[in-house]
């Protein structure tokens, strides 16, 4: 008996949930990694889900251990896609308010490839040997999720890896997978910012330091730094996401509070970019006349994926032979980020992280032959969102049976 994996993916796709709450979905997991007889342990790192499948060689040594990761969690969007399984759900966020829930990451896409895998490899265990770890991981969309699994133990209570391998669904055309040696996404700091000013009459300025104007003069001058300040041949994003202060006209109020993302393509560059943003802040408040230092807090770290240069190099070889030469494409660095190789960091373990294409090739091709796919194709994160079923999941499954294999024999 096999597992549906379409009716899998759209249950999953109507019922996302917000980061730690992935109780439903453990809960799916689990029931199938049940019927298939897979060993797991639910509750790492809060939500997540850990399976093992054991296959000892003839040396019983049960080596070499692969992981193979996938993230959970959905994100407070509306889904808009029409989709007869499109979500209506609805969560709590982290601040208590109502938000509509929606699977805009495909992570509901990567939970269904693995669990399809696991199958597959558990029906083939006369062909390979070694050890299968499957990390189904929460929170990814805090930044949050890996490192909880990490506090919880993952890495001292299951083997550990001789290898992490993971992937992402994209816009790319179905069918295509992209991948590259070296950084594959940047790193990325949240920053919350507090400016400290002193509040009074709107009547009276010249009795209070006023942390609006504090606020306007640094976005603006947060904006010089990667224009004026970074080599302009290296990438780098300094974004205001959030800017706040004040209730009212004739009141200044006391504080400010600004949050930032930032994005760099290593810690090398990490470190510039965050001491010239620390020194703007602060030289902002001195010279707006601050009494007190602004608080800079640092809401998440998240490294760059770096992909092992010889490890890449084999998954890329084993899928040229999988799906032809034109199949895999180096797709560039992408400035978005990830916490999957929190995994491969703290064990010492390469990572092979790689995107695999989601959209109808036919769209796709449309698209770019109207110079319209920025517009037309919707990219993760939109409301829009949705991979064609076929062969996505078809091609998600056998991506990770022929990665790990490359390791597994
Ligand atoms: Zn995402
Ligand atoms: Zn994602």
């Amino acid at each position: 008996m096999g597992i549906d994996l379409e009716a899998l993916y759209t249950d999953l796709h109507r019922h996302p949930e917000l980061s730690f709450q992935e109780t439903r979905t453990a809960g799916v997991i689990a029931r199938a990694l049940t019927e298939l007889g897979i060993e797991h342990e639910e509750g790492i790192g809060r939500t997540g889900v850990v399976a093992i499948l054991r296959n000892p060689s003839p040396e019983g040594t049960g080596n070499p251990v692969v992981w193979l990761r996938a993230d959970m969690d959905g994100l407070p969007v509306e889904e808009l896609t029409g989709l007869p399984y499109a979500s209506t759900a609805r969560g709590t966020d982290p601040s208590g308010g109502e938000v509509p829930v929606m699977h805009a990451c495909g992570h509901d896409m990567h939970v269904t490839a693995l669990l399809g895998a696991l199958e597959r490899l558990a029906g083939t265990t006369a062909e390979w040997s070694g050890t299968i770890v499957a990390v189904f991981q929460p929170a990814e969309e805090f930044g949050a999720g890996s490192r909880a699994m990490i506090a919880d133990g993952v890495l001292e209570r299951f083997p550990a890896p001789d290898v992490v391998l993971g992937q992402h669904v994209t816009p790319l055309p179905a069918g295509l997978i992209g991948v590259r040696p070296g950084t594959q996404m940047s790193a990325s700091d949240g920053l919350t910012v507090t400016l400290h000013g002193r509040g009074g009459h709107g009547s009276r300025p010249h009795s209070t330091v006023d942390p609006v104007v504090m606020a306007a003069a640094t976005v603006m001058r947060l904006q010089t730094i990667v224009s004026r300040e970074i080599d302009p041949r290296d990438v780098a994003v300094v974004t205001v996401g959030s800017i706040h202060a004040g209730l009212k006209n004739n009141i200044i109020p006391a504080e400010a509070t600004l949050q930032l993302s930032l994005r760099y393509p290593d810690d090398d560059a990490r470190d510039r970019v965050l001491q010239k943003v620390e020194r703007v802040i602060r030289a902002e408040a001195a010279a707006s006349g601050a009494e007190r230092e602004p608080t800079i807090v640092t809401d998440h770290t998240l490294p760059p994926t770096i992909n092992d240069e010889a490890a890449t190099a084999r998954v890329t070889a084993a899928f040229r032979r999988a799906y032809g030469e034109a199949a895999v494409i180096d797709p560039g660095m992408f400035t978005g980020s990830e916490d999957v190789s929190w995994f491969a960091r703290d064990s010492g373990a390469p990572l092979v992280f790689w995107f695999w294409g989601g959209v109808d090739p036919e769209l796709y091709a449309r698209a770019g032959a109207e110079g319209t796919i920025d517009r037309d194709v919707p990219t993760n994160h939109s409301p829009y969102f949705a991979p064609v079923l076929h062969p996505t999941i078809e091609r998600g499954v056998e991506n990770l049976v022929v990665a790990a294999r490359e390791w597994l024999g």
